[in-house]
């Protein structure tokens, strides 16, 4: 028998049909003998939706209560499910965040979790009862309303939830088998990954890779919580249910790095295309120079990711380069003027039209020459770099957005990537 979270993400509910279809996922590992908790998201589109009509009703709204109002979604996924799931013959019972209660800090619309009380479920699902509970959402408990966690939250909330009733396994069922070297709809030739570590894991999702929440990542790896990421397109029937012994079958499962016998030196290779490159030309070089550009941008919560700054050929002026989220370059751009008389003198210019090639590896801690093979590769096929960073697992160039499609294919069978 094995304690089992299994949290379905939007499209997998995305219709009463779909809800059926999970709930046969569910009885499987309910007739196996295992005992369930379920997390579920909003069905596919309503969170946006719910956001858009908050919109609408105020571009300046209270927090609270667009988490008064977005929350909603996964509340009926999760009641529908607990129907279906008794109309099979199943005890079934859903749970609301404040129910747990699943307690939040009081970061409305981006709240983390501060804790879980697992002590009522883990009752309840020892006495065979399936708990499905509400995912994206808890209880900010000073002021006692409900938070929710950010988009794609409901992976937190799967994950904090396994660790709370102390799960085997924390299946992440979606609409995609696991985690692939590179996105399929570019190389046909991407593989799916057995096993990937958790650093790894974060670092694709900060590179484009949009599976998991990388907050949810955070937490798994923190806690050695096993992740698993699994569709839930394929027929109930055709899946085994849950033993510890049989977990690689399927899917690809997150995990420590000591878990992972074979390593290759590059794991996947990610793009993003949602960030913009802000160059500011001609700044004085002068100690806090640097201090002055980004601080106004850090308290404007405007993240930035890649920064090059030249040397001064004159000693006097340099220019930096960094990147930002596309969505936010406008505001940006603002928030830079209005530090002028701080910054001094610049010009300045400004690109969405880039992407970001990202190779990533535990395997490059110990390999030398990953980063100059990459650059080789890039060059023989014209492409120019515009900017580099790297972590000790991760190189990461920016590249004019028109080559991101042929740097992947290029890296991804460069580094024996492609499939046979
Ligand atoms: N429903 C929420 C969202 O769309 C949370 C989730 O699905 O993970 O962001
Ligand atoms: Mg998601």
């Amino acid at each position: 028998m094995a304690v089992v979270v299994m949290k379905f993400g939007g499209t997998s509910v995305a219709d009463v049909d779909r809800i059926r279809n999970v709930a046969r996922h569910v009885k499987r590992e309910v007739d196996a003998g295992n005992q369930v908790a379920v997390v579920v998201s909003a069905m596919a589109g309503t969170t946006n939706q719910l956001v858009s009509w908050v919109r609408e009703a105020s571009v300046l709204h209270d927090a609270r209560e667009y988490d008064a109002v977005v929350a909603t979604g996964e509340q009926v996924t999760a009641g529908l499910l607990a129907i279906v799931l008794q109309s099979m013959g199943l005890q079934a019972r859903s749970w609301q965040g404040w129910q747990i209660p699943i307690h939040t800090s009081a970061a409305h619309g981006s709240a983390r979790i501060s804790g879980i009380e697992g002590g009522a479920l883990r009752e309840r699902l020892a006495q065979g009862e399936v708990a499905v509970v509400t995912g994206f959402q808890g209880l900010e408990p000073d002021r006692n309303r409900v938070a929710t966690l950010g988009r794609g939250g409901s992976d937190t909330s799967a994950v904090a939830i396994a660790v709370a009733i102390k799960a085997d396994v924390c299946d992440i069922y979606t609409d995609v088998d696991g985690v692939y070297t590179t996105d399929p709809r570019i190389v046909s030739k991407a593989q799916r990954l057995p096993k990937i570590s958790y650093e790894e894991m974060l670092e694709m999702a900060s590179s484009g890779s949009k599976v998991l929440q990388t907050r949810s990542v955070e937490l798994a790896m923190t806690n050695h919580v096993r992740l698993r990421v699994l569709s839930s397109f394929v027929a109930p029937d055709k899946m085994r249910a849950v033993s510890l012994d049989n977990l690689e079958d399927i899917g690809t499962i997150v995990c420590d790095e000591d878990e992972i016998m074979e390593t290759h030196i590059v794991s996947g290779i990610a793009y993003a295309k949602d960030e913009a490159k802000i160059t500011m030309l001609k700044v004085e070089d002068k100690p806090g120079i640097a201090a002055r550009i980004f601080g106004p941008l850090a308290d404007a919560s405007i993240n930035v990711d890649m920064i090059v700054q030249n040397v001064a050929a004159d000693g006097r002026h340099t220019d930096m380069t960094f990147t930002v989220q596309a969505n936010v370059l406008p505001r940006a751009l603002e928030v830079l003027k209005a530090a002028k008389s701080d910054i001094g003198n610049f010009d300045i210019s400004a690109s969405a039209d880039i992407a970001k090639i990202s190779v990533i590896g535990i395997g490059m801690r110990s390999h030398a020459g990953v980063a100059a093979k990459m650059f080789k590769a890039l060059s023989d096929k014209g492409i120019n770099i515009i900017a580099i960073s790297t972590s000790e697992i991760k190189i990461s160039v920016l590249i004019d957005a028109a080559y991101a499609e042929l740097a992947v294919r290029t890296l991804h069978s460069l580094y024996g990537l492609d499939a046979d």
